[in-house]
């Protein structure tokens, strides 16, 4: 190495560099570890039915909550990149909400649980599969088979079938499903009134006049898309037919967004829309606007309905007497009236008796069963759960597991 004035020359330098990269990294080429090859392009040669750059579509069924809307999932090179609503489905008609444009983070949110975890000295610790599904099966062999319970968001289908096989295969009774949004209040006024022990369905898009009873069906509810869709169409200007326009009636102790998007919203007294729905049923049945096919059924109701009288509902509810009489004249002149109700009305201790009163209110014109009114869907023949549980048996049931009756318990989107 030269140095001229104490400076290193520059083509020395580079090669003083060299020598002692090399000097020092020598021991460490020589333990070059063998790496797996990586194709940088994994498909030269693709799978069948996949070419690069060309998306294919897969239609699917919505899981992001009960409603269950037809979905079209586009996918590249094998990895699904959008949810769309699929345009041909009965329920959704191409439309999906933002939970469900959400429900491709199920895959690739950074947040999500990519193992499973076992709770070790009271934290939450990763595991391996193998080592989760061996404790589970241990933990079901030893167990009181009558002390083991599923409990998971209803089922249909397939996998519903799945479910029920597999712990009835091991002798486990205790198969229950529940969902938050399942409305049972309504469930169990559709049996009292109809003998139909399920959600009914409503018509909304042929309908003419609607009244809600706290029912925020735009927002939650069996399926904000399909009533989303279905309002929209009973709003349409664009039909032409001005004739058409339907109106919304909405009662409720605070706004939603069903109420704010209402021709008319009245704030109520909690736990009073049932009697609302009476006394409207009364003003009908007064004026003699009931339909006529039920004429002979109205004898045995009147005495019933007169006890509420306009007068002193509208004095209960904090409405006024005015405001139940014009919307019984719209409910029983419309030509297809709905009465909705739920959200509020339901969810309360009255709400059986609340849902009950707006079957009648149905029933009085004659919306049951009818275009723009109240339809029963046909029970599925796909395997559909049976033991979906009320608020009373989910409280029972945790009551149960506070107590240490229940040994092991499979929780499946049960939250
Ligand atoms: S309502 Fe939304 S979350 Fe529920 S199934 Fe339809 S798109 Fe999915």
């Amino acid at each position: 190495m030269s140095v001229k004035k104490n400076k290193i020359e520059r083509r020395n330098f580079l090669k003083y560099l060299g020598a002692v990269a090399l000097g020092s990294g020598f021991k460490n080429l020589l333990t070059i570890k063998k790496r797996n090859v990586e194709h940088l392009i994994p498909f030269v040669i693709p799978p069948k039915g996949v070419i690069p750059g060309v998306p294919n579509w897969y239609a699917s069924v919505c899981r992001q909550c009960s409603s269950g809307c037809g979905i079209s999932v586009k996918t590249r090179e094998l990895r699904a990149i959008k949810v769309e609503g699929n345009d041909n489905h009965p329920v959704n008609k191409g439309k999906v909400c933002v939970r469900g444009q959400a429900g491709l983070q199920v895959l690739y949110n950074p947040d999500r649980v990519k193992n499973p975890m076992m709770r070790i000295n009271g934290k939450l610790q990763k595991t391996t599969w193998s080592k989760a599904i061996n404790h589970v099966a241990d933990k079901l062999k030893a167990a009181d088979k009558d002390k083991v319970i599923y409990l998971g968001e209803p089922q249909r289908g397939s996998l519903g079938i799945l479910i029920n096989d597999f712990f009835s295969k091991f002798g486990v009774n205790n198969v229950y499903y529940h969902d938050y949004f399942d409305d049972k209040a309504s469930e169990s006024a559709n049996n009292k009134s109809f003998g139909y022990n399920a959600t009914k369905d409503y018509d909304i898009g042929n309908a003419k006049y609607v009244i809600s009873l706290g029912a925020n069906f735009l927002q939650n509810g069996a399926n904000p898309v399909k009533h989303s869709v279905s309002f929209g169409e009973m709003r349409d200007r664009n039909s032409g037919n001005e004739d058409h326009r339907g109106w919304l009636t909405q009662f409720e102790p605070r706004m939603t967004i069903t109420g704010a998007t209402a021709d008319d919203w009245h704030p109520i007294k909690p736990h009073t829309e049932g009697l609302i729905a009476l006394a409207i049923a009364n003003i009908i049945v007064e004026k003699g606007w009931y339909d006529k096919a039920v004429e002979g059924e109205i004898k045995g109701w009147e005495d019933t309905l007169a006890k509420n009288d306009a007068q002193s509902i509208a004095k209960k509810a904090g409405v006024t007497a005015l405001v139940l009489e014009e919307v019984a004249e719209k409910f029983a002149h419309s030509g297809s009236s709905i009465a909705i109700c739920g959200g509020s009305g339901t969810a309360q201790e009255s709400g059986v008796f609340n849902a009950t009163a707006a079957n009648i209110l149905n029933h009085l014109v004659g919306s049951v069963g009818k275009k723009g009114g109240v339809r029963f869907p046909a029970p599925s023949d796909l395997g559909v759960a049976t033991q979906v549980m009320n608020y009373k048996q989910m409280k029972d049931l945790s009551k149960k597991m506070g107590d240490g009756n229940i040994d092991v318990a499979f929780i499946h989107n049960a939250d």
